[in-house]
């Protein structure tokens, strides 16, 4: 007769225990977190500074005149328009890079052509803005090019090394420039006849996978694409305002068939000209897509006669509808970096789990390479970042993941698998430690006084930053090393010290130095118990919380 064995209930109360002094512990960070999204302030533009920035392209401006759309014009003592200059926010501001968003700031021609795209403030991390602000490349690939291509974001060229931040400046601006007023500006649907002209037998329109993109059929046969420039994220303002155009291409996508305008804000009688000459002249029908791209001037294609802005604003936007549509199959690539870093962090949390003692060295080799080439990290500033900043998960995808897997995991089960067998700092003291066999051990006294320094860091990092201390939390770590080198003092000495004491003491900066390390033992130690640990965290957040509310 077989036996039904006794549930334990002890092990469900210890299970429940866990799972709620988990929740609690989290709650706390996320409490502590959320006190610092209290004291966010919003800055408003500085104009002189504005005016001042402006001034390394044009030297002669001396004031801002009144804005329009967002645009300062940039004007001399003899009241001369020599341009005009704008910055990146409000549009930018939900964009996040590594833990906060960025605001870059434009200058342009009075033809509407930029002549400078500069840093203006970030809330990201230090070593990573750093990064980006030296590398005159990623500046540079705006300048020359016209507003109306502004709207890209698929395929800037970022920083190695700072791909986060930088990616998410390239996006803040594309934001700033983007569809997204011109979607809520145009938004009627696309209709069967607008697209008769250059598809006289087709029945229907279907939405295709990429953006902007109707595939036109007859029936079960594709005649051809139509490209939506609202839809794109694409930007046309003529002399007065945003227009919406289509562009018509044929069913290889090689061969332009023709450009109208769908809606308009510009102003008559430019807009009328540069319509009437669209429908009757129709000069981009039959010229290649490869051919249109390249093309260095409009009136190859448009010859309206006083009314060259708009014309021009036409050509640019085809250009940019055209040159996203043909990369972004490329775009749709599969994210092989992307892959191979979520799978480092599955095999990770698998090895923290299921791995032994065999695995711990040849992993901790994939970890430091991963950590070269990926340079993600979990590190206090971004956690401070956050917290001012708030996130967007879609930029931050792995970050988020390895900060989950970072917090969540040792909070629930108790195993602090970040640490043990991801963290790529730490994998570099475990291969400097099997490096060397002689192990040093510091006297009793001496380690438990030195075991106090990472949870003094801690609390003074987070003391400081809900004291508002506007400080580069990151230089307080090792950790930017990994992914922007040896830029600053402090933390490329707290890397090279650290990883010269693991040679003798194991895991020595994980022990005596590390913040990070000293929050994620705050949540793995005593798992189901309320300790006096957690009695004054609670209230160390409590005091924070107060004191911002009084
Ligand atoms: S203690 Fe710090 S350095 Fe060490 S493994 Fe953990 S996070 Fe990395």
């Amino acid at each position: 007769m077989s036996t039904i064995p006794d549930k334990n209930p002890t092990q469900g109360t210890r299970r429940w225990k866990r799972w709620v002094v988990g929740l609690a512990r989290l709650g706390l960070i996320a409490a502590a977190m959320a006190c610092l999204w209290y004291h966010r302030h919003d800055e408003n533009l500085d104009l002189n500074a504005c005016l001042k920035a402006a001034q390394e392209v044009y030297p002669d401006a001396t004031s801002l005149g009144d804005p329009q759309e967002g645009w300062f014009p940039l004007v001399s003592a003899s009241t001369e328009l020599l341009g005009w200059v704008t910055t990146t926010n409000p549009q930018a501001e939900q964009i996040q890079g590594y833990s906060g968003p960025s605001e870059l700031l434009v200058v342009v021609d009075p033809q509407r052509c930029v002549k400078k795209v500069r840093f203006w403030k970030s809330s990201d991390t230090a070593g990573h803005v750093e990064s980006v602000r030296r590398d005159s490349f990623f500046w540079n690939q705006w300048i020359g090019r016209s507003e109306a291509s502004l709207g890209n974001y698929e395929s800037p060229q970022l920083v190695s090394g700072a791909s986060l931040t930088s990616e998410a400046m390239a996006r803040g601006l594309a934001a700033r420039f983007g569809a997204q007023g011109l979607a809520e500006n145009f938004t009627r649907d696309l209709s069967l006849d607008e697209v008769k002209a250059w598809f006289p037998k087709a029945t229907s329109l279907q939405k295709t996978d990429r953006s902007g993109c109707w595939e036109v059929r007859e029936a079960e046969q594709r005649l051809g694409f139509v490209l939506r420039s609202s839809r794109m994220s694409v930007a046309v303002r003529g002399f007065n305002g945003a227009s919406d155009i289509l562009v018509a291409i044929d069913s290889t996508s090689s061969t332009v068939l023709g450009i109208s305008l769908a809606d308009t804000r510009d102003n008559e009688p430019y807009i009328t000209d540069v319509r009437d000459e669209l429908r009757f002249t129709n000069g981009f029908a039959g010229v290649s897509i490869r051919d249109l791209i390249a093309s260095s001037d409009h009136t190859d294609f448009l010859l309206v006669s006083g009314a060259s802005t708009t014309a021009r604003a036409v050509w640019t936007t085809a250009q940019e509808m055209l040159r996203r549509h043909t990369l972004e199959k490329e775009a749709k690539a599969f994210p092989w970096r992307l892959s191979l870093g979520m799978t480092w962090l599955a095999m990770g949390v698998w090895l923290g789990f299921r791995g032994g003692k065999k695995s711990r060295g040849l992993f901790a080799a994939c970890s430091v390479v991963a950590g070269l080439t990926l340079g993600w990290m979990v590190g206090q500033d971004q956690l401070l970042g956050w917290g001012r900043n708030g996130w967007s998960s879609l930029p931050a995808l792995p970050i988020l993941t390895m900060t989950a897997i970072a917090l969540v995991i040792p909070a629930f089960t108790g195993k602090n698998v970040y640490c043990s067998r991801i963290c790529p700092h730490g994998a570099a003291q475990t291969l400097a430690g099997m490096a060397i066999k002689k192990r040093w051990a510091l006297p009793a006294k001496l380690h438990h006084t030195l075991s106090f320094f990472p949870w003094l860091t801690l609390l003074l990092i987070w003391g400081l930053a809900l004291a508002g201390a506007g400080l580069p939390f990151a230089h307080a770590e090792p950790f930017e090393v990994w992914s922007t080198g040896f830029y600053a003092l402090l933390p490329a000495a707290i890397f090279t010290l650290g990883l010269i004491m693991a040679f003798f003491l194991p895991q020595g900066y994980c022990h005596y130095g590390c913040p990070t390390g000293a929050l994620l033992k705050f949540l793995t130690h005593s798992p189901g118990r309320w300790t006096r640990r957690d009695g004054i965290a609670a209230t160390l957040v409590g005091i924070a919380w107060l004191a911002s509310l009084l």
